[in-house]
């Protein structure tokens, strides 16, 4: 009995890394995830993921409407269906809206009807606030396999990953997290970052700070599906 637990565990942490979505892997490449957008022009995509948050979320849409910077926010249906006035004023600010499914579930392991079901009825929730269908779709925790992609493409989802981590859920300063990011921002990037969770105030600060430092740097802020990478489409 244990010697099975023995075997079962790395068999388990290696399930996991080939399915987490802060690596590149073989998912990547034969399932075509986009995590990046087209590297030929300077744009960067900031994406929120697990809101809407009734008070972070209007705090965030003040800045970016106070920098006139667009973002793409990854929600999560529950949450959607808790606070339809918040997903109604990002789309009316310009914002893109995509899927993060309904309840935040780790989806490489289940089946993928079930998956289905999760994304549609958190488009359902978007569409009821909005009258918009997100195009794209993000995985918790990034998690894909083959069976997940695919059930994202028969939702017509563009399943979205990113390629720098801001780690803002870390509890570092925003100094740090501003740093971070900027260090490892290339044309192209999406920048993953969390605003609807405990401490989520120092995501809010990052942004304030991040989106001149941005602009500095030459790099134009776009929503994820304006300049998805054209080899991909
Ligand atoms: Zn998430």
């Amino acid at each position: 009995m244990v010697l099975a637990l023995l075997a079962v565990i790395p068999l388990l942490v290696l399930v996991y890394l080939l399915f987490y979505g802060g690596f590149s892997g073989p998912v990547d490449w034969l399932m075509r995830t986009q995590r990046h957008l087209r590297r030929d022009r300077k744009v960067v995509a900031l994406t929120f993921d697990d809101g809407p948050d009734p008070v972070r979320t209007p705090a965030l849409l003040d800045v970016l409407a106070e920098a006139n910077a667009p973002a793409t926010f990854f929600l999560l249906g529950d949450a959607v269906e808790m606070h339809p006035d918040v997903v109604t004023r990002m789309a009316a600010e310009g914002h893109e809206l995509g899927n993060h499914t309904y309840c935040h579930r780790y989806l490489p392991l289940a089946r993928s009807r079930s998956v289905e079901r999760e994304l549609a009825r958190t488009d359902a929730a978007i569409t009821q606030a909005t009258g918009q269908v997100p195009m794209v779709a993000r995985p918790p925790w990034g998690g894909r396999s083959p069976w997940t992609v695919r059930a994202f493409a028969r939702l017509a989802k563009r399943l979205v990953l990113w390629d720098v981590n801001s780690y803002d859920w870390k509890g570092k300063p925003a100094d740090e997290v501003v740093a971070r990011v900027l260090e490892r921002t290339r044309p192209g990037s999406i920048i993953l970052m969390h605003e609807a969770r405990e401490g989520g105030e120092v995501t809010i600060e990052a942004v304030r700070r991040l989106i001149p430092a941005l602009r500095a740097r030459g790099y134009q802020l776009v929503t994820v599906s304006g300049a998805l990478s054209p080899s991909r489409a």
